[in-house]
């Protein structure tokens, strides 16, 4: 491809708008341009590297016994109706209406529509296991589109869906998947980790995993164990309980003490007041649950999770309480809450129930009550574990491991869904003895356009992009110094059809500009391998250098083209 008739508009500097370095370097190396929040169009270079993901996605979902399809991304919302989820989705949703003014909206997902097809096309045992996917564009209305293609409206995502006889079939397809799914990041040149994830109320044993690219613009939270293989997103991760106590008891009988603490209302400032560490306290939380209020207490160091919260309550709507609730419930304004004379459900962290004694607010206002004993004072609660793991937590799967925390991006998910939906649309199927059974499904996806994000995350420099060979969009960059001579010109051209006749992806610029400003747009697209042709041109002799290397090569001809073909 001659560079001078590319559709490769690169930027000096990156739009201001642009937060994400992955999203910088994709506006400046020319990839992509936005259309509307979370919209984009690919333009060549980033069309091609789509294309590189998912030609690996692909190759990996064969090897894996899968089959491709591709389903509408229109779906009548009657399906979404059956399913219960046309109301529960929320505004994410996008719905339309045709000529006709009915209902549809614009996939976010194809739960419904592949169930919907398995239901009418596969009937018999014989034809389980399946698994079929496509990769496809979807729409969510995400509330904080962001990041460039890392949270889009519209996006690409490979989703597949398993269908077995039964959850031992279940759970060999969702290994085959996970295996894939290593083998598609370990080629795209990923660091990521795959990590253990709340299933919520369906997915069973070992339901869901996520597979993160480990970044600090990573929204969530991951915990790895410093010494096994143990990884679980914060919202899931478990930890090994202590018997670690702390002891702020104040005096040595059991009674309570009363301490004024006006307009003390964070644990920053009851530190400070008190002159004592965060884990002297006793953190309370009003929460409503389906509709009930209800505390939870938590050590002044610990954060509440509130899935796992919902999960122990086995409720479907957890949320803060709003400061009326909070001080219907308390007697006081938010800040005072505490454990002691609550006439709701009281549920404590094992941390919590783990201090000798503790102060916690009195449900008065500007009082707090120090010397609160649990093994006196909270046998009334719900022990459990309600808060989020912490960074040395003890690895709640090996003996000597503690947990460090990464931040991470979500690029793939696998999840055993059972039967939520072959139930909910009736997709059965006649078992080998005869009687009719509801499918045993799973769903897997890959967000493709988000993975091209992450890739980019974790590849680049302060001059541009360092693109993994396996999903560059050139391998070879041939750069003649002065467009204007024509022995250069010759050369370069010459060493560019040899290369694409041996099929390497080359790039020719063969643009009239500075050499300067051709060696910064080469850094920035961080094309693999760079052939620069100048001033030896005449004897036959050029530069070789690799994007990843910092030295330059002098190679005769012959030998440049060798190395360029090896590599
Ligand atoms: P998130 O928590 O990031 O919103 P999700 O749980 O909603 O993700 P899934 O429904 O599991 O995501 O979708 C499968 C995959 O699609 C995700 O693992 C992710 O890689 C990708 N994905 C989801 N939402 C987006 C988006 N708005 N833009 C780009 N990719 C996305
Ligand atoms: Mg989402």
């Amino acid at each position: 491809m001659r560079q001078s008739k590319l559709l490769m508009p690169t930027l000096r500097e990156a739009p201001s708008e642009a937060e994400a370095a992955s999203h910088q370097l994709m506006l400046r190396a020319g990839l992509i341009r936005q259309l509307a929040a979370g919209i984009y169009t690919y333009l060549p270079l980033g069309r091609r590297v789509l294309r590189k993901l998912e030609q690996i996605v692909r190759e990996e979902m064969d090897q894996a016994g899968t089959q491709e399809v591709l389903m509408p991304a229109m779906q009548p919302a009657e399906l979404w109706q059956q399913s219960g989820r046309y109301d529960v989705y929320g505004p994410e949703l996008m719905r339309l209406r045709d000529r006709h003014d009915r209902e549809f909206t614009l996939g976010p997902t194809h739960e419904e529509v592949i169930t919907a097809l398995v239901r009418s096309e596969v009937s018999s045992y014989r034809q389980l296991p399946m698994t079929l996917y496509q990769i496809q564009t979807k729409f969510r209305d995400e509330k904080r589109p962001r990041y460039g293609l890392l949270r889009g409206r519209e996006f690409l995502m490979k989703d597949a869906y398993s269908f077995d006889e039964d959850f031992d079939g279940l759970h060999r397809s969702y290994t085959s998947m996970y295996e894939a799914y290593n083998r598609i990041f370990t080629r795209c040149g990923l660091n990521y980790r795959p990590v253990e994830a709340d299933a919520g109320s369906i997915g069973g044993e070992g339901g869901t995993h996520e597979f993160m690219a480990l970044a600090d613009i990573g929204e969530d939270t991951i915990a790895v164990c410093n010494s096994c293989d143990y990884a679980a997103n914060l919202e899931k991760a478990e930890y090994k309980l202590s018997q670690q106590t702390t002891d702020t008891q104040q005096n040595n009988d059991a009674a309570m003490v009363r301490h004024r603490t006006p307009e003390i209302k964070k644990i920053d400032q009851l530190v400070e007041a008190f002159g004592l560490g965060a884990d002297a306290f006793m953190k309370t939380l009003i929460y409503v649950a389906d509709g009930a209020p209800v505390a939870v207490v938590v050590r002044g160091d610990h954060e509440v999770n509130e899935i796992k919260v919902k999960n122990a309550l086995a409720v479907a709507h957890l949320e803060l309480a709003d400061q009326a609730t909070t001080e219907r419930v308390t007697g006081a304004p938010t800040g005072f809450a505490g454990p002691i004379g609550l006439q709701i459900p009281v549920y404590a962290d094992h941390a919590v129930l783990a201090m000798k004694s503790g102060i916690a607010g009195a449900n008065e206002q500007d009082y707090h009550i120090g010397n609160v004993i649990p093994s006196i004072h909270l046998t009334d609660v719900q022990a459990g574990d309600y808060r989020n793991a912490a960074i040395g937590d003890g690895c709640p799967r090996c003996e000597t491991g503690s947990l460090v925390f990464y931040r991470g991006i979500e690029v793939g998910h696998v999840f055993k869904l059972g039967t939520k939906y072959s139930e909910a649309l009736n997709a059965k199927f006649l078992n080998a003895s005869g009687s009719e059974q509801p499918l045993i499904m799973g769903c897997y996806g890959i967000g493709v356009s988000r993975l091209l994000s992450a890739v980019l995350e974790q590849h680049s420099d302060s001059n541009g992009i360092i693109w993994p060979k396996s999903i560059a969009p050139y391998q070879v960059h041939v750069v003649p110094v002065s467009a204007k001579d024509q022995v250069q010109m010759d050369l370069a051209a010459h060493i560019a059809a040899r290369l694409l006749e041996s099929g390497v992806e080359t790039l020719l610029d063969d643009r009239d500009e500075r050499p300067g400003v051709k060696f910064k747009d080469s850094d920035l697209i961080g094309i693999p391998l760079r052939i620069v042709v100048g001033k030896h041109a005449a004897h036959g002799i050029v530069e070789i250098k690799q994007r990843n290397e910092l030295e330059a090569q002098k190679l005769e001809l012959e030998e440049a083209i060798t190395f360029a073909l090896r590599n």
